[in-house]
């Protein structure tokens, strides 16, 4: 059988290979896309970041589309976390007239197989039931792949770019660097489908609720006016209930969990169909010591993932496509080096993933429950994280330009002492100022001396762009590099450009 000849190679057809083959088609490139399973088909991640829907979404040209299939809005997140026993709202946007202060909660076997075929129509040549086996190498560059098609036959295909965008399950991670997992976001879920659950008060209805409890925290999300999706995130150790089998666990988790008991008294659990089973992932946290290769670029939780609680993971998934396009784009019109466009692919990307790290670090500390096993393992004072010199290495520094690249493990952690308390004065100051009238605004640094506010605005700020490029096109503003010499998306957004 002879061997296909394509520019890039997209292995797996998740939003992080869709959105990446889309945006390397909408440059005029071949594209192959294989994906292992039929779509559609299941996947956990149902609740999205604006980020994704205006400015990605947007970006493929699926806005409409997405706006017709009838997705509960989302507003932001009611949680019943920290200090106060009272669940708390924190909203996208102040401004309840902002088009774009609000994202969606989806079904993702729908939500992806949008984005798949998509990506048929915007010429990307997608094959469903291809499972990838093996990359081609020669003289240490990736030129392909070996993969099986839908009749079980082995074939290869060839290009000049590999995107590995398979998942969690990603065999190219190994052959790109060594994954490397968190200590402090070790947690398995396990999850089902409700009928017939409450709903928070208008307006936060379509809200995604977080719950924390004694063993972890539980996520509620509801997927229209009767479906909710509801998951248990615990340790591994409270996960040894479930040798008494998955129903009986997550009964017994729901029930430790007052407001998650509550919601759930008028409903039934889905036994049947598509949502019939109960499921289980370890989400444990990771992150690649590398994200490329030559000639292969790892896209989305191939390259690293975090913990589930803000929602991030297809923000992430879809952010590192469109950055991995840009480099992919960029080399195909024969301009700069690899080096030079894949650094700066890795430079971002695990800027946005240490961003939430931190971020979620600092809101996993809000919580301060000393006898619970889960929580007090969870403090930034504490945490085994601090001797994971080789997670931290990965992930610290960078939120800002002027940051040390690396920090010593506990150096890091001991700067970010009382980050969690900031957070939540930030997050939930009418709490603080109730159970503390003289409470002050949240201070410019946390006792440990980290510059949170600067954190926090270096945090939202590639967020902003990836908009504001999907709003205005290349009538926004020029960007600045986010390191001296660096580069900067061109005005479609689809490349990179000397600054
Ligand atoms: P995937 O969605 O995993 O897609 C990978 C695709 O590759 C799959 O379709 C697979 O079939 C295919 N594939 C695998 N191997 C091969 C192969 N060899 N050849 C061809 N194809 C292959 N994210 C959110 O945004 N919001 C949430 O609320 C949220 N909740 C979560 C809860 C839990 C418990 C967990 C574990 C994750 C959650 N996430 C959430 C994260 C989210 O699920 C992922 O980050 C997201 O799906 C990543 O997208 P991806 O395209 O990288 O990978």
């Amino acid at each position: 059988m002879s061997t296909e000849e394509f520019d890039v190679i997209v292995l797996g057809g998740g939003p992080g290979g869709s959105a990446l083959a889309s945006f390397v088609a909408m440059k005029g490139h071949r594209v192959l896309l294989l994906e292992e399973a039929k779509f559609p088909r299941h996947q956990i991640g149902e609740s999205l970041l604006p980020a994704t829907i205006h400015g990605v979404c947007a970006m493929l040209g699926l806005s409409q589309e997405i706006a017709e299939a009838g997705f509960p809005r989302k507003r932001g997140g009611t949680f019943r976390w920290g200090k106060s026993q009272e669940p708390w709202t924190f909203a996208f946007t102040k401004d309840p007239t902002d088009p774009y202060g609000y994202a969606y909660q989806v079904e993702r076997d729908r939500f992806d197989e949008m984005l798949l075929r998509n990506a048929a129509k915007k010429g990307v040549d997608v094959r469903e039931q291809h499972s990838a086996t093996e990359l081609l190498k020669e003289d240490g560059r990736v030129v392909g792949v070996r993969f099986r098609d839908e009749a079980g036959v082995e074939r290869t295909a060839r290009a000049k770019f590999v995107g590995d965008s398979s998942g969690f399950r990603s065999r190219v991670s190994g052959l790109v660097g060594e994954r490397v997992f968190s200590r402090f976001f070790q947690n398995v879920a396990l999850y089902g489908y409700y009928e017939g659950g409450k709903r928070l008060p208008s307006p936060n209805e379509g809200n995604i609720l977080c719950a924390a409890f004694r063993d972890g925290w539980f996520w509620y999300i509801p997927l229209s006016d009767t479906l909710t999706s509801v998951g248990a995130v615990v340790s591994r150790e409270a996960a040894e209930a479930m040798k008494d089998g998955h129903e009986a666990a997550l009964n017994k988790f729901i029930e430790a969990c007052p407001i998650i008991a509550e919601h759930l008294a008028p409903a039934q659990r889905v036994t049947t169909g598509k949502y019939g089973e109960i499921r289980v992932r370890k989400d444990y946290s990771y992150c690649n010591t590398r994200f490329w290769a030559p000639g292969v670029a790892l896209v989305g939780d191939a390259a690293c993932f975090i913990d589930p609680v803000f929602s991030s993971g297809v923000h992430l998934a879809t952010y590192s496509a469109l950055l991995a396009a840009r480099s992919f784009n960029t080399r195909l019109r024969g301009e700069l080096d690899d080096e030079r466009v894949f650094q700066e692919y890795e430079l971002r990307y695990r800027r946005e993933f240490g961003n939430f790290y931190q971020f979620l670090m600092a809101f996993y500390d809000m919580n301060q429950d000393t006898d619970s096993y889960f929580w007090s393992a969870r403090k930034i004072v504490s945490t085994e994280e601090r001797d994971n010199e080789a997670f931290i290495r990965l992930v610290a520094g960078r939120s800002q330009v002027d940051e040390p690249a690396f920090y010593e493990g506990a150096e890091f952690f001991d700067q970010r002492e009382g980050f969690g308390r900031w957070m939540e004065q930030t997050l939930n100051p009418e709490a603080v100022r109730s159970a503390n009238p003289r409470a002050s605004q949240p201070p410019r640094r946390v006792a440990g001396g980290f510059d949170a506010t600067d954190f926090m605005a270096g945090f939202t700020s590639e967020i902003a762009q990836l908009q504001t490029q999907a709003r205005l096109g290349e009538r926004r503003g020029a960007e600045s590099p986010l390191e001296h010499g660096g580069l900067v998306p061109s005005r479609d957004g689809l490349e990179w450009e000397v600054a």
